[in-house]
């Protein structure tokens, strides 16, 4: 590799005195490039496709602010809603119009989504939904997938990929046995597996939840009828299927991953994209099951800023862009020019390499392959991935700092940001020792 040309010197004078304010630096975790080595880049702007960091150094960003920055960052459409809407203040904590037309918004574009809840993030969302399974069954488990990430609530944090996972053990310490027991775990494209459970649990199992394209243990799509295969064995079994849309939701295509698929689930969760880079969830379904939430019913879930008017303006003008013609078609071109030359690249200097995209999602694994769950995944060369990564950055690129994140492109990557990402790739691989 390369020795190091980039200055990062105030990035790495805001970190250092992070370190010693908050937990590892950071406020979530996989931004401290921990399995990437390295330390990581302090930013403070973001452009279209761009980002720059605090020393002025300027990266084409395959990040997005992990999924949200859809339509480029500080879109103007979106920027200027957002300063119109904040001369009227920030949050009221009561109803207000906007979150009328982000619900009719969202209930239009997914199929499954006949009415819906906004809460603060993705985590809240999940746990909210997994509470509503709960209610609407009158059952206690669930299933899960290995490599499937939920959010961080108690009930989600369950080993992924080893034996101890089928027993419930939780992932982190702080998370009671008693709290997991009940999340059940099968390999990812494995119907079997999820069949074998639903046997050794007769009447017990509330729900399936999944993400209906992973990007938590890189990209991974479903193989062909897995996603069909688990709306029969839901149906089949008196039991929810529920689509965990966070990541893929208003991203691999306007109506998410079950439009694009063509498979409905009882329930959906949301976040990200609908809230444009303001923080937003939302979990919604079949009106029968979301007539439980408070108050319209029992199952108690609420929120202080929930349904502020600002994240609903973000989202409402993001969907309101994405809604335009021609735009998941534009996100599919550039995507799989990317993730083409990315393989290409990899294939001509030798390293073993799989991935593929689907609209503005992508992933690429340092093995052969192929790979259909998160064991798969892991075979992955990730020191490599690390070297990688680091001299991608060097050469103007920045990507999760993860083997096991998917990668996000937006509406502003235009084919000379892929020619340039696709150029630089092949000066850092061909550097890399295979
Ligand atoms: N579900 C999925 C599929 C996700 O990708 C994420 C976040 N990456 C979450 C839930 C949790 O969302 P948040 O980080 O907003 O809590």
């Amino acid at each position: 590799m390369t020795a190091t040309t980039l200055n990062t010197t105030k990035s790495t004078e805001i970190f250092t005195a992070a370190q010693g304010l908050m937990p590892g630096g950071v406020s979530s975790p996989v931004r401290a490039f921990k399995s990437v080595g390295g330390q990581p880049i302090v930013f403070d702007r973001v452009n279209g496709a761009y980002i720059w960091d605090v020393d002025g150094n300027k990266y084409i960003d395959y990040v997005g602010t992990w999924g949200p920055a859809i339509c480029g960052h500080a879109h103007p459409d979106v920027i200027s809603a957002l300063k119109t809407t904040l001369d009227n203040g920030t949050s009221f904590g009561a109803p207000c119009a906007q979150e009328n037309l982000l619900a009719e918004m969202v209930i239009s574009a997914v199929p499954s989504i006949e009415m819906v809840r906004f809460v603060n993030s993705g985590t809240e969302a999940c746990m909210s939904v997994l509470r509503l399974m709960r209610a609407f069954t009158g059952r206690d488990k669930i299933i899960k997938f290995e490599g499937c990430y939920h959010g961080h609530a108690d009930m989600f944090l369950v080993k992924a990929g080893s034996g101890v996972a089928t027993l419930g053990l939780p992932d982190s310490p702080g998370v009671p046995k008693t709290t997991t027991a009940n999340t059940l775990t099968a390999p990812y494209n494995d119907l079997e597996a999820v069949k074998k459970l639903f046997e050794e649990n007769p009447e017990q199992i509330a729900g399936v939840i999944l993400e209906p394209v992973v990007g938590n243990s890189g990209f991974l799509p479903p193989d062909a009828g897995f996603l069909e295969g688990l709306r029969v064995l839901t149906e089949d079994n008196g039991a929810l299927l529920v689509f965990d849309e966070v990541m893929t939701g208003f991203r691999i295509a306007y109506g998410g991953a079950q439009a694009k698929f063509n498979v409905t689930p009882d329930l959906t969760t949301l976040g990200k994209v609908i809230g444009g880079g303001l923080p937003v969830g939302a979990y919604g379904g079949r009106k029968d099951i979301m007539s439980m939430v408070a108050p319209a019913g029992p199952m108690y879930q609420a929120g202080t800023l929930s349904g502020n008017p600002l994240a609903m303006t973000a989202g409402i003008k993001t969907l309101e862009i994405l809604n335009r013609e021609g735009q998941y078609e534009y996100l599919e071109k550039v995507t799989s020019k990317l993730i083409a030359g990315l393989l290409d690249v990899a294939k001509e200097t030798g390293h073993a390499a799989c991935g593929g995209s689907i609209s503005g999602m992508f992933g690429f694994f340092f093995t052969e392959g192929p790979v259909h769950n998160f064991d798969d995944a892991k075979k992955s060369d990730t020191a490599k991935f690390g070297k990688f990564h680091r001299g991608m950055l060097e050469h103007g690129v920045y990507l999760a700092p993860s083997q096991f994140e998917a990668g996000f492109t937006s509406l502003s990557h235009t084919d000379v940001e892929i020619d340039k990402t696709i150029d630089a790739a092949k000066k850092v691989m061909s550097s890399l020792e295979s």
